[in-house]
């Protein structure tokens, strides 16, 4: 058994994360890690692809079809299956992570710091900004790591999708923040590592030239789903395509947590 922390990096495009990350391409270069290619679930929005990934279900059937729905989750999910179990779960996120979670609407000043048992998201620290500096989510997010060691975290940057909405993902700005994300994580990763989690690396959904997703095009869909065992074994550039929905069954087996029937993609074996 082990613990997890995913790194769910909004707008992160599988083909920019796969030029601009030299760390991670280390990682798998050396067959320390492993690499997907995931066709992301669609819409390609954030809130429906916040909810696929943590319910493994598509959007059709989770209904959270816009960002514009706000509201608690209605469907078993990570969060709530770690935490039935007796296990303790943690976030680093954009708000409207409390809002699918913890509680809906959100209050900027009640929720943006919670430590309680009784939440699905037990210990959160979530931000309302879409510029909200990366660095200061990763102290924050390693800060609850060495604080409650919880079994399952996750952490949520917005900088890539605000590189990408500002100037475009054929901007320099875009490209280079996976460098500095890459840069600011390794040193993270290896603590991590040392620690016994496996993390994963993702995105929500990629992002086109024009700032714009939403949309089925590669580039709006397509991102990488990076895997580094505590081990340190990985099995490089797997070339294999891999689904947004397999990613809640396969933490919920790494965690030895039951998984609910809705969840009905195969998880993904690393041995
Ligand atoms: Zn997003």
């Amino acid at each position: 058994m082990t613990k997890v922390i995913l790194v769910l990096s909004d707008g992160l495009r599988y083909d920019v994360a796969k030029d601009n990350m030299g760390f991670l391409g280390h990682l798998v270069e050396n067959k320390l890690a492993s690499l997907y290619k995931i066709v992301g679930e669609l819409p390609s929005m954030s809130r429906p692809m916040y909810e696929t990934i943590h319910t493994g279900v598509p959007s059709s059937e989770h209904s959270i079809v816009a960002n514009s729905i706000i509201r608690l989750s209605k469907m078993p999910n990570i969060f709530q299956s770690v935490a039935r179990a007796g296990k303790v779960t943690a976030a680093a996120a954009y708000s409207w992570y409390s809002e699918l979670y913890n509680r809906a609407p959100y209050n900027p000043i009640d929720d943006k710091e919670v430590d309680n048992n009784a939440l699905n998201i037990q210990h959160g620290r979530f931000y309302t900004q879409d510029e909200y500096p990366d660095i200061e989510l990763f102290n924050i997010a390693t800060s609850l790591v060495r604080k409650f060691s919880p079994d399952y975290l996750l952490l949520h940057p917005m900088g890539m999708d605000y590189h990408g909405e500002t100037y475009g993902s054929d901007s320099k700005e875009y490209r280079n923040h996976a460098v500095y994300q890459d840069s600011k994580l390794a040193p993270l990763i290896m603590e991590w590592k040392e620690l016994g989690y496996t993390i994963f690396v993702t995105g929500d959904h990629g992002i086109n030239k024009d700032g714009a997703h939403g949309g089925t095009t590669p580039e709006q869909r397509t991102v990488p789903f990076f895997v580094i065992n505590p081990n340190g074994q990985g099995g490089g550039d797997t070339g294999e395509t891999s689904s947004h929905l397999q990613i809640a069954p396969t933490i919920l087996k790494l965690l030895d947590v039951p998984i609910p029937e809705t969840m009905k993609q195969k998880p993904l074996s690393f041995d």
